[in-house]
């Protein structure tokens, strides 16, 4: 069954455009943890926690779409949601058109998906993993096998396919988990962090094999990160905090919503920052100062044309300064006032 295929009335099939993934209004609240009876005793506080709040978000098909977020922003509930492992408090959730709550097996067919924690099995060959995993799903016989091949041969690896996977780096054995999510050849393949634990050169291979499925196969990514290098290379990106979806946008629209360039002001001595701070907001009163790791951080249009006017102004009680782009870090700290490495 297809939901977004509809018959028209004169009984013909027309197709209504769906998105590859919908959420309105999804709410969910981890009740307030069971306490031992020391901690009760102790009078631990026991509040419920809101992990994700009143969040809707459509993601468009065959594209990258990357939530990004410090850790505790709700990402992984998201994530389990959405993978149909955690009934959310209220709000719809679709996938391909389906109900996550309702119709979770369709679900799972559309869904291919890698949790941050290795899912393989160390003792056995690629091709061993895969097979066990496509069991699971129902699949059997030849069927199986050519199905393994091709899903091992989508992330190069077929010369490996017989090879033990603790022989294998970090990068083969998340390229592994990817094959074992695109076994029963799901529409959307979601991926929880897929770059943590990685280096620079595993991550690349990661990101040129998900690009290769976008391309290629027209595969919906939706991918979870709090890393700024990962969230660049996403088509569309969704920035959360605290449970919330604070914006929405390619990443290059987000980081022009700075108006211009970034300031950054380290000054002298620790005891001069508020003195810095209050001259800086009577020079530019309309232009959003912030402080992040004892460093002044100014958004402004033509950066470079006052910074000799700032130097002049101020020189003696400043280190260093410089001028850049804004990165997604800047866009984070502009939209929630904090820094995306705070927990
Ligand atoms: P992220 O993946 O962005 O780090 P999570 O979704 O893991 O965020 O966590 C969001 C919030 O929900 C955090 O405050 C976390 O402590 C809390 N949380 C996550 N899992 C549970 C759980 N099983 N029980 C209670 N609270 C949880
Ligand atoms: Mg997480």
């Amino acid at each position: 069954m297809n939901p977004s295929s509809l018959m028209s009335q004169d009984n013909s099939s027309v197709n209504v455009k769906s998105f590859a993934v919908d959420i309105q209004n999804l709410k969910h609240v981890y009740p307030s943890r069971r306490l031992s009876r020391k901690a009760k005793q102790q009078q631990v506080p026991t509040d419920s926690i809101t992990a994700v709040k009143n969040l809707s978000l459509q993601v468009q098909e065959a594209q990258i779409f990357g939530i990004l977020g410090p850790n505790g922003s709700g990402k992984s509930t998201l994530f389990q949601i959405l993978s149909t492992l955690l009934t959310p408090t209220s709000g719809s959730v679709r996938v391909c058109g389906f109900d996550v709550q309702t119709q979770s097996q369709h679900v799972r067919q559309q869904l291919g998906v890698v949790f941050q924690s290795p899912s393989l099995d160390d003792k056995l060959t690629a091709m061993e993993n895969l097979i066990y995993h496509g069991q699971l799903y129902g699949l059997s016989g030849n069927d199986l096998k050519k199905q393994a091949v091709d899903a091992l041969a989508t992330v190069n690896l077929i010369d490996r396919a017989n090879d033990f996977i603790d022989s294998f780096s970090g990068g083969m054995k998340r390229r592994v988990e990817i094959a074992k999510a695109m076994l029963h050849q799901p529409r959307i393949l979601l991926l929880d962090e897929p770059s943590t634990g990685l280096d620079p050169a595993a991550r690349r291979d990661i990101w040129q094999h998900l690009c290769m499925l976008r391309e290629d196969m027209g595969i919906t990514v939706l991918l979870t990160t709090h890393l700024m290098d990962e969230a660049e290379k996403c088509d569309q990106l969704g920035i959360m905090h605290l449970g919330d979806l604070v914006a929405v946008d390619t990443p290059d629209h987000l980081k022009q919503q700075i108006g211009g360039d970034v300031i950054q002001i380290d000054p002298h001595h620790a005891n001069s920052i508020s003195s810095l701070q209050s001259a800086l907001a009577q020079m530019y009163p309309d232009k959003p100062l912030s402080l992040i790791d004892g460093k002044l951080l100014l958004e402004i249009e033509n950066g470079p044309t006052h910074v000799a006017q700032i130097g002049s102004a101020l020189g003696d009680q400043i280190k260093r300064i410089s001028v850049g782009q804004p990165t997604l870090e800047d866009v984070f700290m502009h939209l929630t006032g904090h820094r995306l490495g705070d927990a």
